[in-house]
Formats: structure tokens, sequence, C-alpha cells
């Protein structure tokens, strides 16, 4: 075993607080990776407050995780000992089913093992990236380019797959006209994927003081969603919108933005069903899609591009001890654009 130590939340109301523990002794294809920085997504925040329910205590969070390399194991031949690398949101899956087959794991057809709040084949918890470290098979252990701030590439592996697959998926680029719904962490790599990928870039926001930075962030156009006037003018237009809301809202609001074949893809997790509008749905033969995180090899290819093009994530630079105040702001809207713990704020005993 290797002794581990980070933040962790003991129940669903108290702040995160120090928390020892043990991951298991690494074997011949795990890497050890000293964790230097974590991102705080939102589904962090939502799992430590259980409001998906069924989360398991103490639950140390944390799936945007970028560091180096401190051991490897004997079969591993991706990294050596002082490479970068990262790990997001699984750590394994079932490996021969045909979704894991064609390495769409995050489809894995008995459930994907999720980096914390899950526990692996033998019926242990884990723990996230909220640490000092973290064992983790190399197939879910991705390469990081020098290139590219290593802080700013830790939400890459959260909220930069999860917006990059959909995208890649239903095709933005050039001739496209793409919507991006909620400026925040996932939102904003939304946006600079689609403006990168050459789309013509809309993006929604509930917040005002957001425009110029939506603007600067690559969107063509911004539209705050509670001007009605204003959404209403891109009736029936939109190719592709994808939605990372992170709270309760009107699907059908989108919907209707739509064109011919037009598709809303949903990757914003409210607690809470949407209802959808059949009317809305039907008009112009339009799709009501969701997508979750990225494969392995489309990970890997995702960090790739982003070193090729130099995109990493806009960031505010955290310590541990100032986690509540960073959920507070994250759950209020107000981060620019993802909270990265710097894991040397660590308590060291
Ligand atoms: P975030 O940084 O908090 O961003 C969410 C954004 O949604 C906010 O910045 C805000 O944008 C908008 N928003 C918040 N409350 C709203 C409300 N009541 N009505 C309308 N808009 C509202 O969160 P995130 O980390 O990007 O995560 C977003 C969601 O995606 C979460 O539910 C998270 O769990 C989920 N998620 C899913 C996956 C997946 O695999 N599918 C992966 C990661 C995260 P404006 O200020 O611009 O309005
Ligand atoms: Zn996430
Ligand atoms: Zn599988």
């Amino acid at each position: 075993m290797i002794q581990s130590k980070g933040y962790a939340a003991l129940d669903p109301k108290s702040p995160l607080v120090p928390f020892s523990f043990e991951r298991r002794e690494p074997g011949s294809n795990d890497v050890v990776v000293e964790i230097a920085y974590s991102g705080i997504c939102h589904s962090d925040i939502h799992q430590v407050r259980d409001e998906w329910g069924g989360s398991i205590y103490p639950m140390v969070p944390g799936h945007e995780i970028v560091g180096h390399v401190t051991a490897v194991g004997s079969a591993v031949t991706k990294f050596k000992v002082g490479d970068r690398a990262g790990v997001g949101v699984m750590v394994d899956s079932c490996r021969v089913c045909d979704n894991c087959k064609i390495q769409s794991e995050q489809y894995c057809m008995k459930g994907m093992t999720p980096t914390y709040n899950g526990r692996d084949k033998d019926g242990n918890i884990l723990q996230g990236g909220y640490a000092n470290n973290i064992v983790v098979d190399e197939r879910w252990t991705y390469s990081i380019s020098q290139k590219l701030d290593l802080a700013a590439v830790a939400p890459l592996l959260c909220a930069g797959i999860t917006t990059y697959s959909p995208m890649r998926h239903w095709k933005a680029g050039k001739g496209k006209k793409v919507g991006v719904v909620g400026l925040g962490g996932l939102g904003h790599m939304a946006l600079k994927f689609a403006h990168s990928f050459g789309a013509h870039v809309v993006q929604f926001t509930t917040s005002e003081n957001k425009i110029a930075d939506a603007k600067r962030l690559g969107a063509d156009e911004v539209v705050i969603t509670k001007d009605s006037d204003a959404v209403a003018k891109h009736a029936g237009s939109f190719d592709l919108i994808v939605d990372c809301v992170s709270a309760p809202h009107d699907l059908n609001q989108f919907l209707s933005l739509l064109r011919l074949d037009g598709t809303l893809c949903l990757v914003g997790l409210p607690e809470v069903p949407l209802p959808v509008s059949p009317f809305a749905l039907i008009t112009n033969r339009r799709s009501l899609v969701g997508s979750t995180i990225g494969g392995t090899a489309e990970t890997q290819e995702m960090l790739d591009y982003c070193a090729e093009h130099n995109i990493v994530s806009d960031i505010e630079l955290t310590s541990i001890d100032k986690l509540a105040e960073a959920y507070e702001r994250v759950v209020k809207s107000d981060v620019k654009y993802r909270f990265v713990i710097d894991m040397a704020t660590l308590p060291k005993t």
C-alpha cells in the first residue's frame, strides 16, 4: 500500500478536512503520479453534497489531475519517472465489452470505474485528486506536452474532454452554427473548442458581466438568456447547441433554436429531470442527446490537439484550505473559469 494525504468530505454538509488514507500497492501496469494540481469541477460539488444520491464517504474528490510520474510498474510502456501525466474522470472499465474494445470506455457496458466516489474491482473505495498522489493503470493515464502550463492543463482532463468529445462527434466546424449554454468551467472550454474548430459560435449566458470574456474566449456573438427578444432572433438556426449548465433551466428555449436536424447536447447534470416539450422536439426533426467525458484514445487526442493549438483552461489558482470559498463561488457562477488547487499548499504533516 502507499500512503496518501488529501482533503475529504466526511458527510454532505461539513467542510472538507485533511485526511490520510492508503492507495493500492502499484501493480505491473500502474503509474504512480505525484499530483501537482487538481481542478475543481462542479461534479465534485454535486457529489460532495450528495446532490445526485449514492455518495460514498469519506470522499476525496477531484478528477482533473496533473502531476509527475514517480514510479512505474514493470509492464508500463508509455511513461517513465519524471514524465508529466494526467488522470481524468475514470480509472478503469471492464476492458472487454464492445464499447471498451473501441476505447469508448466511458460507455463501458458494465459501467466505467470512476476516479472517486466508486469502488475498484475488488470493492475498495477509490479516492480522487485533492491529494498528494494517485495510482492509476497506464491506460487511464495521459501524456501532457511540456509546451503547456501544467496548472492550466488540469481542467482539460474533465471540462476539456467533456466538451471536445461532443463537438467532434456532432461535427462542430466550418460552416456550422454552434451554441454554448453556460459560461463556466465546461462552457469556456466548449467555446474555445468550437471556435478553434472553425464554427460560428454563440455563447448563451445568464451573467452580463461575462460578455467581454466570452468574446475574448472565441464567441462570435453573446446572448443574455433572459433577453427573450435577443434569444428569439436565433430561432431555428443552430446546427448544434452544447448545454453546460449545472442547475435546472428551460431546455425548450434552446430546442426552439435548432434548425432542421439540429442537435441539443446535454453535458450539464442538474440533479432533477428537465421537462421537454414534444412540440419543440418534433419541429425541425430535432435531436436531444447527451454525452459524457470521452474515451482514453480521444482524451489523449484532445490533449495533443490542445498542445498543437496552444489551448488551456483559464484558471484561478487556489490553495487547499480555501475549498469552501471556491465551492461557494462556483455555485454562484463566479469563477473565471475554473479553480485549480495548487497541491503544494497541502499541509506537509
Ligand atoms: P460551472 O463552472 O459551475 O458552470 C456552470 C454554468 O452554468 C455557470 O457558470 C452558469 O453560466 C450556468 N448556470 C449556473 N446556474 C444556472 C441557472 N440556475 N440557470 C442557468 N444557467 C446557470 O460548472 P461546470 O464544472 O462547468 O459543470 C457544469 C455541469 O456539467 C455540472 O452539472 C457538472 O456536474 C456537469 N458535468 C458533466 C460532465 C459529463 O461528463 N457530462 C462532466 C463534467 C461536468 P453563466 O454564468 O454563463 O450563465
Ligand atoms: Zn468533472
Ligand atoms: Zn466495458
